[in-house]
């Protein structure tokens, strides 16, 4: 083990073991050893958990205290995420390959998560007002849901746990928080921090352990009213057919193929740039990379020829070292994954050029920057998510060709779009059908907008204050301030004919 101690779960203000006393091994992705040992939750342990958090929600404080000190609460929570943010880049490198300097950027990003939705609760949680008709008057509240179920992937954890947790808590829910069983080092740190920052028990709870049994428990449990997922497509059609005999709210952030198109007339430094550092950054395991480029015909050999040398020159190395670019991928069988992918691309015909992985690194799951040279659409290294350091590269005649191809995927969540014609820029990302889409420009996201997913990357939006149609719950109150006339049922004079019929 390198030296971590155990992870347990985190259950009404409590640090504790699960109840069936039974732990999994966590990984080094840079070395494949044991990091540590993990508490599996069970249906027992979400099902305390959630007792918990349903105490806390019916009968604690937090949904009825003054809002401002319950954002208190949250600025609190952000301040020590900061004061403890290299321990969180260094935990989030070591559980998931991240290179340090990138899980550094994420774990600033997770601080300002909280703050943000404390200020968005103070300015934007409001309700409307309508005067009807000088009779009524009705309004709109916002309440808190209940217990929020809240289920991550490994990929980004820290970032997407806080994305999550902070507008659930700060709209008054409890959170049941099950992170993904490859990466908990860091939902263990949130945990600590939440309890150091004094929340009242049972408010935030962590139930770790596997999808198939702590996640479908924490789906199916009656008392969770509401279950936010971020993860596999699959997994999310999965938790919409569980979550159904309940009837539970659901928010899914799910897979993409995301294409990033350039036009001749585009800076094409800058597309460069940022067709490299979207679909390398993060392992290549970003929901949002770029993993498919679609590059006009005449500018396809130039900019491929760009393309090998950068690639060519990406760090591979030690997750550790501030150097290193690329990373080792999260998990042995991740690794396998990604791999018959590019097995399979040789296999389709593509040309695979990636640089060998350097010397020394053999004992980590590393895949090295790949490109999948020569791709049609039609391929299944082109349709399907591969969800690490591959991109498929293929070429377009013209605008309406481009449109079709970045089309023609099952997914719909993120498009980028280069070129110097601004017509054609905005002409061409709203014709892509995705959730959101850039214009040349990289992946940069204000957390005001929505952030999301359509086609099968997703259902609803989070962010901003898209968040608070998903953790709240709107009520109307309808209000008579004059005397308005309702239909006298049952004041008519009794009719002869049926006063006698009664007597
Ligand atoms: P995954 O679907 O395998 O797992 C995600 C989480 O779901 C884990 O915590 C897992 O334990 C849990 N889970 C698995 N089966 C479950 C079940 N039956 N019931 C309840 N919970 C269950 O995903 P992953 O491999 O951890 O993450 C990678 C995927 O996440 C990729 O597809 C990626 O595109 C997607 N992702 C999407 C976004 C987005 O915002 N759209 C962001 C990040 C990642």
């Amino acid at each position: 083990m390198t030296g971590q101690p155990k992870v347990l779960h985190y259950i009404n203000g409590r640090f504790a073991e699960g109840e069936a006393g039974v732990y999994f091994r966590n990984i080094n992705p840079f070395t494949n050893e044991p990091i540590n040992e993990v508490a599996e939750g069970r249906k027992e342990d979400i099902d305390a958990a959630v007792r918990a958090a349903k105490q806390a929600f019916d009968g604690g404080p937090w949904r009825t205290m003054p809002v401002e000190k319950r954002l208190r609460y949250l600025f609190r929570i952000a301040e020590l995420i900061e004061t403890y943010s290299d321990d969180i880049a260094y935990l989030e490198a070591l559980d998931t390959g991240i290179p340090i300097s990138q899980a550094k950027k994420q774990a600033a990003r997770a601080a300002e998560n909280f703050r943000f939705y404390a200020e968005m609760v103070k300015t934007r949680l409001v309700g409307e007002a309508y005067q009807v008709n000088g009779q009524f008057l009705n309004y709109t509240v916002y309440k808190p849901v209940g217990v929020a179920g809240l289920i991550t992937p490994w990929n980004t954890p820290f970032m997407l746990e806080t994305w999550k947790v902070a507008p659930a808590l700060a709209t008054g829910n409890t959170v049941v928080l099950k992170p993904a069983e490859w990466s908990p080092l860091t939902a263990n740190k949130l945990a600590e921090i939440i309890d150091e920052a004094g929340l009242p028990a049972g408010v935030f709870n962590v139930v770790h352990g596997f999808g198939e049994t702590a996640g479908a428990a924490l789906v199916a449990h009656p008392d969770v009213r509401l279950i936010s997922f971020t993860g596999e497509t699959t997994t999310g059609m999965d938790i919409i057919r569980n979550s159904a005999a309940t009837l539970k709210k659901t928010s899914m952030e799910l897979g993409g193929k995301s294409p990033l198109i350039v036009f001749a007339d585009a800076d094409l430094e800058q597309a460069l740039d940022a067709a490299v550092w979207g679909v390398f950054s993060l392992n290549g395991e970003r929901c949002t990379a770029n993993s498919r480029l679609l590059l006009e015909q005449s500018i396809y050999d130039e900019f491929v020829a760009r393309l090998k040398e950068r690639v060519d020159r990406i760090v591979i190395g030690d997750p550790m070292n501030p150097a290193t670019e690329l990373g080792p991928l999260i998990h042995r069988d991740h690794w396998e994954r990604v791999n018959r992918y590019i097995e399979i691309a040789r296999q389709e015909g593509a040309s695979v050029h990636a640089p060998g992985v350097p010397k020394g690194l053999e004992r980590g799951n590393f895949v090295p920057p790949t490109l999948l040279l020569n791709c049609r659409n039609d391929m299944k290294v082109a349709q399907e998510e591969i969800f690490g350091p591959v991109m498929a590269v293929m070429s377009f005649a013209d605008e309406e060709e481009a449109i079709r191809l970045a089309n023609d995927v099952k997914y719909g969540l993120a498009a980028y779009v280069w070129t110097s014609d601004m017509k054609r820029g905005h002409r061409v990302a709203q014709a892509i059908e995705s959730g959101m889409a850039w214009v040349n420009s990289p992946n940069v996201r204000d957390l005001r907008i929505p952030f999301g997913g359509t086609k099968y990357s997703g259902i609803g939006r989070e962010g901003g204050h898209y968040s608070f149609d998903f953790y709240t719950e709107v009520q109307v109150v309808h209000v008579a301030v004059g005397d308005p006339s309702i239909p006298p049922l049952g004041k008519a004079a009794p009719s002869s004919a049926l006063s006698a019929e009664r007597t």
